[in-house]
């Protein structure tokens, strides 16, 4: 074991401080990482403030990580000492069941070990984060991340981008088609930049006329103001696909009523309370309502290799580590364009 500093919350009330965390010497397979950049996701302020219930206390969140080998275990020949790379929701997973087998890690049987508040298998006990200035993760979750790419801004892509790309490929987005983007944060923001470079017809729905500018910066060819009646209605049955980003409680079927026959709308925000779902909506023009759950390691490679050729990153703010709760503030308000990434150089050396 070796031990490094992280920035963990020790309990649901309380704010995040630097401590002195234990990570495994690397075995055989892992890679030894040392961490650059770390974006700040919504799930991780859920889980710091234990607001789904399950979190192990020290909890050291992140899952945009995005940093250099340092080192390599014996049988690593993918990855070399100084390489760029990336980890992100996922450390490990069954690796044998159909999912896995399939390369959809995200949807294994057993379930997958979460980078953070999760169970290590290798019996190491429970997962830290990315707040921390090293991780060691084993080669099959490790990504390989663009050189000519931005690190800071490639962070978010770990979470919030391969969770918009994953069901945009999925649902085979692309030209000729007429794609909604509902919501304009840290997923949406991706959302909008992915399906532009698809190819697809853009349409971003927001609820403020403050972030319309910004909508067809992005990549929007339309932007619609969802408080706008006559708008939305002017947009009934028009959409081939639509990708809702919106983690807060909205009116689904004000979206499901855009979509064309045998449209599909996904849902990647989660809301806490369950949406109401009009099956009439459903059924008169035999539309689809589907849910889609970050992305598998193959996919989220693609993902930056794509990204790497297209140049796409995420529009971020970067922020010392000192800053988190400020930041944890701010982005209950939205008010951050479009993703936080914290600046690993500013952890504290020691505690
Ligand atoms: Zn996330
Ligand atoms: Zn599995």
């Amino acid at each position: 074991m070796f031990s490094c500093v992280g920035y963990a919350a020790t309990a649901a009330d309380a704010r995040l401080g630097p401590i002195k965390l234990d990570r495994r010497d690397p075995g055989p397979d892992d890679v030894q990482i040392d961490i650059l950049y770390c974006g700040v996701c919504h799930s991780d302020l859920h889980q710091a403030r234990n607001e789904w219930q399950n979190t192990i206390f020290p909890c050291v969140p992140g899952h945009e990580i995005v940093g250099r080998v340092a080192k390599v275990g014996a049988s690593v020949t993918r990855f070399h000492a100084g390489d760029l790379v990336g980890v992100g929701c996922m450390v490990d997973s069954c690796r044998e069941c159909p999912s896995c087998r399939e390369g959809f890690e995200q949807y294994c049987e057993v379930g997958f070990v979460p980078t953070y508040n999760g169970e290590e298998r290798q019996g190491g006990g429970i997962t830290f984060g990315g707040y921390s200035r090293a991780v060691v993760v084993d080669q099959a979750f490790v990504l390989k991340v663009p050189e000519k790419l931005g690190p800071a801004a490639v962070a978010p892509l770990l979470c919030a981008g391969i969770t918009t790309y994953s069901p945009l490929r999925h649902w085979k987005v692309g030209p000729g088609q007429r794609v909604g983007i509902v919501g304009l944060g840290g997923l949406g923001h991706m959302g909008v930049k992915f399906a532009r470079a698809f190819g697809a017809e853009v349409v971003l729905f927001t609820t403020s006329a403050s972030k319309v500018a910004d909508g067809l910066r992005l990549g929007a060819h339309e932007v619609v103001l969802s408080k706008d009646a006559g708008a939305m209605a002017k947009e009934r049955g028009r959409f081939d696909f639509i990708l809702d980003a919106v983690a807060a409680n909205h009116d689904i079927n004000a979206y499901l009523d855009l979509l064309k026959r045998d449209g599909t709308l996904v849902q990647v925000g989660a809301p806490e309370t369950p949406l109401p779902v009009s099956v009439f909506s459903l059924l008169m023009k035999r539309r689809n309502f589907s849910g889609s759950l970050i992305g598998g390691i193959p996919e989220t490679q693609e993902m930056l290799d794509f990204c790497g050729e297209h140049d796409i990153t995420a529009d971020i703010e970067m922020i010392r580590m000192d800053q988190i709760e400020d930041a944890y503030a701010r982005m209950l308000r939205s008010d951050v364009k479009y993703r936080f990434v914290i600046d690993m150089a500013t952890m504290p050396e020691s505690v």
